[in-house]
């Protein structure tokens, strides 16, 4: 016999009812970014290995080890998305948006990174993101904060916690980088390999590191709140000011970086304590020079990227036992004539309210009919069987409430009135 196949480590099937929690929380994040005036863009799913090296960063894990790289038959390196936003700016110098004003754009979909599997790390996982561009003042990041922490608010996730940090912009930036690599120079023996490595060529990455030989120095590590220049300090005050306006509560965090190498001033994370080792759902900030690294003009850019995984790992862990409301009618149809006589109605109701109608053509007892009504989560149930057939009668039950009643068989309208009463 042939090895059963099994879905690539790392990747998941999501499957019903769970499918149910992620096209709720995708409906709402449609919902959502429509309400902050965004627009959806989808890109490839695969891109030029080029531009995730120009895009995200030769020092990034994403770059120096995660990507599913191969090579088409026209011999070009592709690589299929391990993030959005570079691919976002390239769409968006491809076809001259930012030529034509500030841009408010978001997407939903996969990324993949080459990643060891574990509890909210996988291969092929998904983000919800959004880019706002055009703007360099810290409006559009308290914009684009306020939107994820929306989402968060939605689902009342009170263990979330919103993180926030200033990296400065290329005035301070590098009087920062040199005072950390003062700080971790004496020390470079001790330090991981991955930070001794990146200390010279990114020295901010070296605060990122979830690595034990690194933690104990990076909390010695001169914050950046020495040596931010005014600029970056009314621009994060700011912020600030507004994010406190809107009661949206956050804690500052000088060891929020970010892994990637274009962030500009603000950096924020969303984190939660339930999600174990993997506490990061989502994080974001500004960047600047990006579109002018990829060989654009100078467009100031702010967005953020949130897992979804991760996202509901969270709601899982928050609020295990949410009801998933009764909803649709099941029609069940005792025995043949019955049947003949129910389908076509059952297609009838299908096109005309808007709730979901369920059916079973096997010949059952009315108790297993009633089974799978319940696990098709049904509210009610629509039983038609010989008496009510001679009576030219249907019986509506309320599966919620047990109560029964008797609508005329043929009348489609009397149906979905009754529906409409019985649950409004
Ligand atoms: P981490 O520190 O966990 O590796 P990251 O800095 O690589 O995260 P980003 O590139 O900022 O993550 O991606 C934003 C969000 O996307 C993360 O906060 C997380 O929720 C999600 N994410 C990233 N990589 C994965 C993955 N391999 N599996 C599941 N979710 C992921
Ligand atoms: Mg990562």
């Amino acid at each position: 016999m042939a090895s059963k196949i099994t879905a690539p480590r790392g990747t998941q099937d999501i499957l019903p009812p769970i499918s149910r929690d992620w096209l709720d929380l995708e409906f709402r994040i449609h919902v959502l970014a429509a309400r902050f005036g965004y627009s959806e863009i989808r890109t490839p799913m695969f891109e030029s290995t080029e531009l995730f090296v120009r895009g995200v960063g030769e020092t990034t894990d994403i770059v120096e080890k995660e990507m599913y790289t191969f090579e088409d038959k026209g011999e070009r390196s592709m690589t299929l998305r391990p993030e959005w936003t570079a691919p976002v700016m390239r769409a968006g110098l491809e076809h001259n948006l930012f030529a034509q004003g500030p841009q408010r754009l978001y997407y939903v979909g996969p990324i993949f990174r080459y990643e060891r599997p574990q509890k909210g790390r996988y291969r092929q996982a998904h983000q919800f993101g959004v880019e706002c561009t055009g703007y360099r003042g810290p409006e559009a990041d308290f914009e684009v904060i306020s939107l994820a922490w929306a989402l968060v608010r939605g689902y009342d996730l009170s263990d979330a916690q919103l993180r926030l940090n200033t990296i400065g912009d290329e005035e301070c930036r590098p009087r920062y980088r040199e005072a950390l690599i003062a700080h971790f120079r004496p020390h470079l023996a001790e330090l991981s390999p991955d930070s001794q490595r990146r200390l010279e060529r990114n020295p901010l990455r070296v605060l990122d590191s979830k690595d034990e030989r690194d933690i104990a120095l990076v909390r010695t590590a001169p914050t950046f709140e020495s040596v931010l220049c005014d600029a970056c300090r009314q621009h994060f005050d700011a912020l600030r000011a507004n994010l406190d306006a809107a009661e949206i509560p956050y804690v500052v965090d000088p060891s929020i970086v970010r892994g990637l190498d274009y962030y500009t001033r603000t950096v924020f994370e969303i984190t939660s304590s339930v999600l174990g080792a993997q506490s990061t759902v989502c994080g974001g900030g500004r960047y600047d020079g990006l579109v002018r690294s990829l060989g654009g003009p100078d467009v100031p850019a702010v967005g953020f990227a949130l897992g979804l995984e991760r996202f509901l790992m969270m709601l899982d862990a928050m609020h295990p036992q949410r009801e998933r409301p009764r909803n649709g009618v099941q029609a069940i149809a005792l025995g043949a004539q019955a049947r003949a006589t129910l389908v076509p109605l059952v297609d009838v109701l299908r096109r005309t309210i808007a709730q979901p109608v369920f059916m079973d053509y096997e010949d059952r007892k009315l108790l297993a009919h009633l089974k799978i009504a319940d696990r098709n989560n049904a509210r009610f149930a629509l039983i038609l069987g010989s008496d009510e057939l001679t009576a030219g009668e249907l019986v509506l039950r309320d599966l919620e409430t047990r109560s029964d009643r008797r609508v005329t068989l043929g009348r489609v309208a009397d149906v979905a009135g009754a529906l409409a009463e019985m649950a409004p």
